[in-house]
């Protein structure tokens, strides 16, 4: 069965009231039309996405959906009824068995909604979710109530609606079809059945600038921990090279690259938080490029890793562990350097020094030890 969303982008924002209309605003790092590509494509059912823009929006609509299975995005009408019917003629040659149609102001479809949806267009032409009224309803005139309005029945509409496509098609030539406000209303008026799905409270669309405050409540944002630990030798001849600082001592720490074991330790841990391997699998001591390379760029490149996933660091902690030298009056320093190349304000890092009371190979002086702490905000895979 070929399934294919219409991804409703046309929208210029002005009840929202800003300059960047809502579907390109960015929730934790990623534009809301994003978030919502990737929901409707998170359970595999629906092969492919036609996006319906603004005219002109289309090469900045691409780059955005960049990587999603996209047919060529193509310019919606004056009202939502039109570019609903631009997207249905675009698929014309196509013809898949179902069309979904979705606001990309809506960022999150929960999962189960498309199945559901699926499920019952096997039955009816039409299925949409819907959220059932829960305040009570006011008919109101000049600021005073005119009557209470029964809410029983009653539900909210929400998308992805699904469809039946050539039936969604015909009734989109309705001469009336411009004052529907959703699809399942001109299935309605021409007698078809379409049937209520469970919607979802997390299903928000993004209307208000406060809606995008709800979003960053919900779900869509989990927080990842990972660790690290590192050791270097103590050697002569060798400068000593800690959490991007130069500390002038009587030896420095050996090692293939700067041996830095701060900023070391501190890749380990963001790597592991993202899932993704270690220092050594990105920046291989087997190669002849990182010979005394500063550590810094490793820490540069976590840093670029966690953005290109769509994460933010909540914080870092790093532990330095040596009985010489004392550690503690280059903490400072040694924050701001880390908090420089990780891009992020100086409150979410932290540094310390300890000993070891004189024992073990940091207490003998052989090495220095350090071990970190990352957080790190993501979007849940
Ligand atoms: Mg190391």
């Amino acid at each position: 069965m070929d399934v294919v969303a219409i991804l409703l982008a046309a929208g210029s924002g002005s009840r929202f009231g800003g300059v960047v209309p809502k579907q390109y605003l960015s929730i934790g790092g990623k534009p809301v039309l994003r978030h919502a590509a990737e929901a409707l494509l998170a359970e595999g059912q629906i092969a492919a996405l036609q996006p319906v823009c603004a005219a002109g929006d289309e090469s900045r609509l691409a780059e955005v959906l960049a990587g999603l299975p996209l047919l060529p995005p193509i310019a919606g009408g004056a009202t939502r009824a039109d570019s609903v019917r631009a997207g249905l003629d675009a698929l014309a040659a196509r013809a898949p068995d179902i069309v979904l149609v979705h606001d990309a102001a809506r960022p999150i479809v929960p999962t189960g909604t498309i199945a559901a949806l699926l499920d019952a267009l096997a039955r009816v032409p039409g299925a949409i979710p819907a959220q059932p009224v829960s305040d009570t309803l006011k008919a109101g005139a000049d600021g005073l109530i005119a009557r209470t309005v029964p809410r029983a029945g009653l539900f909210r509409a929400q998308t992805p609606q699904g469809f039946r496509y050539p039936v969604l098609r015909a009734a989109h030539a309705a001469a009336d079809a411009a004052t529907a406000t959703d699809d399942a209303e001109l299935l309605e008026r021409a007698g078809h059945a379409v049937a209520l799905v469970a919607g979802s409270e997390h299903n928000i669309k993004i209307t208000w600038p406060e809606d995008i405050a709800r979003v960053n409540i919900s779900p869509l944002m989990v927080c990842r921990v990972g660790t690290g630990f590192d050791v270097h030798r103590l050697v002569e001849g060798r400068p000593l090279i800690v959490c991007g600082v130069t500390i002038r001592h009587t030896r420095g720490l050996d090692g293939h690259s700067d041996a830095d074991v701060g900023i070391h330790a501190l890749c380990d841990a963001i790597y592991g938080a993202l899932g993704e391997g270690d220092i050594g699998a990105h920046f291989p001591p087997s190669e002849m490029k990182w010979l005394d390379a500063d550590s810094a760029q490793f820490l540069v490149h976590a840093a670029a890793r966690i953005a290109a996933r769509g994460g933010r660091l909540v914080n870092a902690d790093v532990t330095l562990i040596a009985e010489r030298p004392k550690f503690r009056p280059h903490v400072e320093t040694m924050r701001a350097r880390l908090a420089e190349l990780l891009g992020v304000e100086l409150g979410r890092i932290g540094v310390k020094a300890t000993t070891t009371e004189k024992l073990g190979f940091t207490g003998r002086e052989e090495g220095i030890a350090a071990q970190a702490a990352v957080s790190i905000l993501m979007p849940d895979a």
